[in-house]
């Protein structure tokens, strides 16, 4: 039985295909099934106003291998290094690895082939310098980009989405897809042990803007029949509580009290909890991709709402002691290296101290709405922000709203504030003094034994990094490079690595590995891809990377 709210009369009770989250995976699914000719219907717990899900907020930026933006930058790639890289990272090491290793091979395939074609044809463009992401810090074999790879969209976030809305949107006009928003799906429905439906509440509308939490309150029932469903409901990063309850404490130490949420509160996780109830299997659940370059938005829009800094490779960093993090614990180099030593740590937060200088030419903050010249697509914007005078206008108005930052003219009124923002003495000023001192002590030389001091300098023989992204080496206690500035960091939630098990079609498995006809599932439900397609570690631009690959497969096999 269908209980439907004012407006959704139209709604069929019966379709070809339905699509589990009106999310970037979702969508190119849809957009798939729309040119096969299949009636689709896209659920959604949220309104229509957040048609998009996640990707919207996104930075937009795309792992790809080889491209023309690449060549320009004199950047020389190749699916052979990246294969090195995508498998050093990953470190497959367990049987149900089966999937997401092919997965991992099929991506870097198409990431190297197939992938910017298609995209630039549908409209997509790039901005020309290409950003260096998870840079690694130990050896060859290991985690990271031996090159830069990240290809920001013009558009950002929006700008990945648009096409494959508009193609959603023409088939919608078509009468081939339709939408039911404000319908959260509670069962995947079973006829004779055979995919039947799916049922579910229909929320009570909301008028609350894109990201904010909406009500969760029940003003009906529906239920809708379909031979297949498509799972891409996304991960679990915005319920703290089954981020805690699958933290590998093993690899990573106990979860840390206080986190702030990367991802808007739909990003719940609890779909991925009812495609096991109708059989699926999930895998790897226990890796997942949390940063700990988060800092308290100044303006929330969603719950504990945290932007991740995305740093150049200058700032120092120090943990809740005032002890300097050993590499390869660098900025922007290694993830849960990083998040695996600050958990040693006991405390839960960590430290940038930076310079005026540094913050102006290396701090970017992830986010469609923190980069407006990106997300404008307007060159004009773009190099006003970017080449002008000061840190971008987001960056400054972190700098003057944000209760995580503390500017100040000398090193002794810094550590006070740092101290007093703690609200704990745990920062030795002179400890902290003569860390610095040494490190600005290697910056008379081109050549340096500190780690990060050489991995400046590796960084602006890029050219990108030189140009846009990598201070000129400086000493920090020099007053002419201030003021000074600290940053109090907080690990901030963002992505789930596994999720459900599947195939190279997107096809869901069950507990004995055998696809359940008719139930799909692709992007971060799906831990973009046969439930865990990046291993341990991801290489950045891998997540809407994989929510398009792995969508498109599941709407090319579906129905
Ligand atoms: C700020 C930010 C910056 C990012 N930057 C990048 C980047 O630069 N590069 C990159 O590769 N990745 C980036 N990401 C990650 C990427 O955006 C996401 O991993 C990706 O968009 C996930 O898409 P999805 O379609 O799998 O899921 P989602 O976008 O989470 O969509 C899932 C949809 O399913 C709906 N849903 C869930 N459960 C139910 C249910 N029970 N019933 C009905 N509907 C349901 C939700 O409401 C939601 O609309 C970023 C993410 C954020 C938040």
């Amino acid at each position: 039985m269908s209980a439907r709210g004012k407006g959704e009369a139209r709604l069929d009770d019966s379709y070809d295909v339905i699509v589990v989250g009106g999310g970037l995976a979702g969508l190119v699914a849809a957009a798939e099934l729309g040119d096969r000719g299949k009636k689709t219907l896209i659920v959604d717990q949220e309104g229509e106003q957040f048609l998009g899900g996640q990707a919207f907020w996104s930075l937009g930026g795309l792992f790809m291998v080889d491209t023309p933006e690449q060549r320009r930058m004199r950047i020389k790639d190749s699916l052979e290094l990246a294969r090195i890289d995508w498998m050093g990272s990953a470190q497959f090491d367990r049987e149900e690895d089966h999937w997401p290793r092919q997965w991992a091979e099929a991506y870097l395939d198409f990431a190297a082939g197939e992938m910017r074609p298609w995209l630039s044809g549908m409209g997509m463009r790039w901005f020309p310098v290409v950003g260096w992401a998870e840079r690694g810090g130990a050896f060859a074999t290991g985690h990271g980009n031996s090159v830069p790879r990240f290809h920001i969209t013009w558009g950002t976030g929006p700008g990945v989405l648009k096409p494959f809305i508009d193609r959603v949107r023409a088939h919608e006009a078509a009468g081939r897809i339709r939408f039911a928003f404000r319908h959260r799906v509670t069962a995947i429905d079973k006829k004779a042990g055979r995919i039947a439906g799916i049922s579910g509440d229909i929320l009570a509308p909301t008028s609350v803007a894109r990201g904010e939490r909406s009500n969760r309150d029940v003003a009906g029932e529906f239920s809708f029949r379909a031979e297949n469903i498509i799972v891409t409901s996304g991960g679990i990063g915005g319920n703290l509580e089954l981020v805690r309850k699958a933290w590998p404490r093993d690899r990573l130490g106990s979860p840390p009290g206080h986190m702030i949420s990367g991802v808007p509160f739909h990003v719940d996780g609890k779909m991925i909890g009812i495609a096991r109830e109708a059989g699926a299997a999930t895998i790897n659940e226990d890796r997942m991709w949390h940063y700990t370059e988060g800092v308290k938005n100044w303006a929330p829009i969603w719950p504990e709402h945290g932007i991740r800094i995305l740093p150049g490779p200058s700032s120092m960093w120090f943990d809740a002691k005032g002890n300097r993090l050993p590499p390869p614990c660098l900025p922007g180099f290694d993830t849960l290296s990083t998040l695996r030593y600050l958990r040693g740590t006991g405390h839960d937060h960590s430290w940038f101290i930076l310079t005026q200088k540094v913050i102006e030419k290396e701090f970017a903050l992830s986010g469609s709405e923190q980069n407006p010249d990106f997300t404008s697509g307007k060159w004009k914007e773009v190099l006003k922000q970017r080449l002008g005078k000061g840190a971008t206008d987001a960056v400054e108005a972190f700098k003057r709203h944000g209760e995580d930052f503390i500017v100040r003219d000398t090193l002794d009124e810094l550590v006070a504030a740092m101290n007093a923002l703690a609200g704990e003495k745990l920062l030795d000023p002179a400890h902290i003094r003569a860390q610095i001192e040494a490190r600005d002590a290697q910056i008379d030389n081109p050549y340096s034994k500190d780690a990060q001091v050489t991995a400046i300098h590796g960084a602006r023989a890029y050219l990108g990094d030189k140009l846009v992204r990598t201070a000129k080496p400086h000493k920090f206690l020099d007053p002419a490079n201030g003021p000074l500035i600290a940053v109090r960091l907080h690990i901030i939630t963002r992505k789930t690595l596994g999720g459900l098990h599947t195939n190279l079609d997107s096809q869901a498995l069950g507990a004995d590995g055998q696809p359940i006809d008719g139930l799909y599932a692709a992007g971060e439900a799906a831990g973009f891809g046969g439930g865990g397609y990046h291993g341990y570690n991801a290489l950045e631009g891998t997540f809407l990377g994989g929510c398009i690959f792995s969508g498109r497969a599941a709407g090319r096999a579906a129905g």
